[in-house]
């Protein structure tokens, strides 16, 4: 194993990828990219490569999990046994059944669940590389796969963490941050209404600068959901194109 470096933020202010501490990583997002799914969406958020894809709305099996008045979400999040740097076992781990809660979670609020009563939707997301964070960007993947199966929602949900390194409050945190750091605040947030669906802290912070931020993590999720409507759009202008074509 190579030696982990001490310093996160060097003298010029910079972090270990050049990044300021209020600098999010780059984030590339595709929609619509399996067609078996019925909606689906591929993020790049800096080495994180992360996949979603929803099947639903459709009658809930098994029926006794069926609820009369309202659609029931579930979610599945899973790393690849080649998604980090020594082999991870494919079975369910306990992390991973509580991410797939917590992601859940924060998608619930956005979706209008009771125009869909006794359906059930599954979103299934598959972290092929893993580089801190994931559970931020899945989130963010993950409630475009559900816009692309057309399922009503109230506003997107994205997903961004803040924390803090060198004693710094530092946006996006990357692995080794996450690892080194002293602390990560994942926050999930509907842009539109303002609304935060998610908020974890690991770590300890004071009051100020766990305000500071959640702070810079909302604004990092604004940048982030300029970056998903473009997603989001790119694809029907590709099908008008193509209609067009025809
Ligand atoms: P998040 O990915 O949401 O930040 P964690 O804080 O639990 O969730 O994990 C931080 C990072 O630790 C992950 O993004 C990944 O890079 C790394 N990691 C998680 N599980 C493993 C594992 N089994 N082996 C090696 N690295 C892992």
């Amino acid at each position: 194993m190579n030696e982990k470096p001490k310093k996160l933020i060097n003298t010029k202010g910079l972090r270990l990828d050049g990044r300021k501490p209020n600098e999010l990583r780059s984030v590339k997002i595709d929609v619509g990219i399996l067609p078996n799914a019925d909606g689906s969406a591929y993020i790049e958020h800096g080495k994180n490569k992360i996949l979603a894809g929803a099947f639903g709305p459709r009658e809930m099996h098994p029926k006794h999990l069926q609820q009369a008045d309202r659609m029931v979400l579930r979610c599945r999040y899973h790393m690849a046994p080649f998604s980090v740097p020594e082999r991870k076992s494919p079975a369910p781990s306990r992390r991973e059944n509580e991410l797939s809660k917590v992601i859940r979670d924060a998608l619930l609020p956005a979706v209008f669940i009771e125009n869909y009563p006794r359906t059930g939707v599954d979103v299934f997301i598959e972290v092929l590389q893993a580089d801190g964070g994931t559970r931020c960007a899945s989130i963010t993947a993950a409630s475009l796969a559900l816009a692309d199966a057309g399922i009503p929602m109230r506003d997107l949900v994205v997903a961004c963490a803040a924390g803090k390194v060198d004693n710094k409050i530092a946006l996006d945190l990357m692995d080794i941050e996450d690892k080194i750091g002293t602390a990560d605040v994942p926050v999930a947030y509907m842009p539109n209404l303002n609304a935060i669906t998610l908020l974890q802290m690991d770590g300890k912070l004071s009051l100020k600068e766990f305000e500071n931020a959640v702070e810079i993590a909302t604004g990092g999720c604004k940048q982030i959901y300029e970056i998903q409507k473009e997603a989001l759009k790119k694809k029907y202008e590709i099908i008008e194109q193509e209609e067009e074509v025809e």
